[in-house]
């Protein structure tokens, strides 16, 4: 059976304006632009302005986008990079990458980023850089961090592959730290006809080693100044990407007002706990998550009534098979382990109908609802744990 709400509706979100994709793509064809290239750079151009930074660099992907940005700050071997375990495992996948290693530290029980408090203590002399992820569309609290950043003389760089036009007391996403990354993996509020990623940055030294590693080291061709790798963007992702720029803040706001209407009919469910929304910033709702005791029961009653979610994620990062070696223990990040185990992304994109809202609601209210008594306990005390700090 189809599900009646998916999670995701990407046919949704592409068909209003298939002849404007097709067209830019012909144009692509036409010109033979498709590795890097002028549409590329006119995408750049938008995305930083965007970003209110004055540079963007298109790579092939975010975790590029991590990957090149720690790698340009001299991130390398033996150094260590300080994160956070409920994130895409890219995050660590990218510190890992340039040979560094990734240093866990907990997360805020409200807004899910980094826990600004825990940081002091996980620094050590090898520290080389702090990355924050900006969490379903929500910033991580980012004057504490730049403070404890600065303080020590640590570069942070922004993960917001989450958070396209996010914003930090009017500041946006990625325009905070000595560099941000960004993700356009389709189904992201930004998203391209296949994988693109870019990195934005205020400081020009950075731009252009950043350039120059997405393109095999080499700032003039055949001639290469460093080891490099090939993370261009593809032409066709630049110009697609041009093009649904033009509608990201709009669909942020559709956004932003489904999670309204999901807030207002859900935060009175017993044992339910909704997004908490920073006082100091916009959420873009990239993803709505609640949290819910017998979380699994419930993803799979909403499943059989039709309703489609999502788990983000299941396992924290430090529990990863393949991060065994760190010798992270179960109970190392209480806060994070917790949101694992409870956590329930409810569908979420902008073309979601009020129809559609409303069937979630109902069916949420329901699967929760027949949660027994004792069940509701767990999940009070799960929230009353989890909101207190
Ligand atoms: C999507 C995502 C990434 C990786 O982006 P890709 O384009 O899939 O490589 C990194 N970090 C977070 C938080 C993400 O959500």
């Amino acid at each position: 059976m189809n599900p009646q709400v998916p999670f995701l509706d990407l046919k949704a979100h592409h068909a209003p304006r298939r002849a404007e994709f097709l067209s830019a793509i012909g144009e692509v064809i036409d010109s033979g632009a498709f590795a890097g290239g002028p549409f590329v750079a006119k995408f750049e151009q938008d995305f930083a302005a965007f970003c209110d930074t004055p540079f963007a660099i298109g790579v092939g992907n975010g975790t590029d986008a991590i990957w090149l940005a720690l790698l340009a700050l001299g991130v390398g071997p033996g150094d260590e990079v300080i994160t956070v375990p409920n994130t895409f495992m890219a995050t660590a996948e990218a510190i890992s990458y340039c040979g560094a290693i990734p240093v866990f530290v907990d997360i805020d029980p409200r807004t899910y980023t980094m826990n600004p408090a825990q940081i002091e203590a996980a620094i050590s002399n090898r520290t080389r850089a702090i990355v924050p992820v900006h969490l379903f569309g929500q910033m991580a609290d980012m004057d504490p961090i730049l403070e404890i950043a600065d303080r020590h003389g640590i570069p942070v760089v922004e993960d917001a592959c989450q958070a396209h036009g996010a914003e930090y007391k009017g500041r946006k996403a990625g325009s905070m730290g000595a560099a941000g990354c960004f993700s356009f993996y389709p189904g992201k509020n930004l998203g391209a006809f296949g994988e693109g990623g870019a990195v934005v940055t205020s400081n020009e030294d950075l731009k252009q080693k950043i350039q120059a590693l997405r393109d095999h080291g080499q700032s003039r061709k055949y001639h290469h100044s460093m080891i490099g790798w090939n993370a261009r963007m593809d032409g066709i992702q630049g110009a697609v990407l041009r093009l649904k720029l033009e509608h990201l803040a709009e669909n942020n706001d559709r956004r932003r007002a489904h999670a309204r209407a999901y807030t207002q009919a859900l935060s009175s469910v017993n044992g339910l706990i909704t997004p908490h929304e920073a006082a100091y910033g916009r959420h873009v709702y990239h993803l709505y998550v609640i949290r819910v005791a017998e979380r699994d029961r419930v993803l799979a009653d909403l499943s059989d009534r039709g309703v489609q979610c999502g788990i983000h994620y299941p396992i924290p990062v430090h529990l990863q098979e393949a991060y065994q070696s760190l010798g992270y223990q179960r109970g190392s990040m209480p806060v994070a382990e917790r949101c694992a185990e409870e956590s329930l992304s409810l569908p979420m994109f902008p073309e979601l109908t009020e129809e559609q809202i409303d069937l979630v609601v109902r069916e949420v209210r329901n699967c929760v609802g027949r949660t027994g008594a004792s069940a509701r306990r767990t999940a009070g005390t799960a929230a009353a744990a989890c909101t207190s700090r």
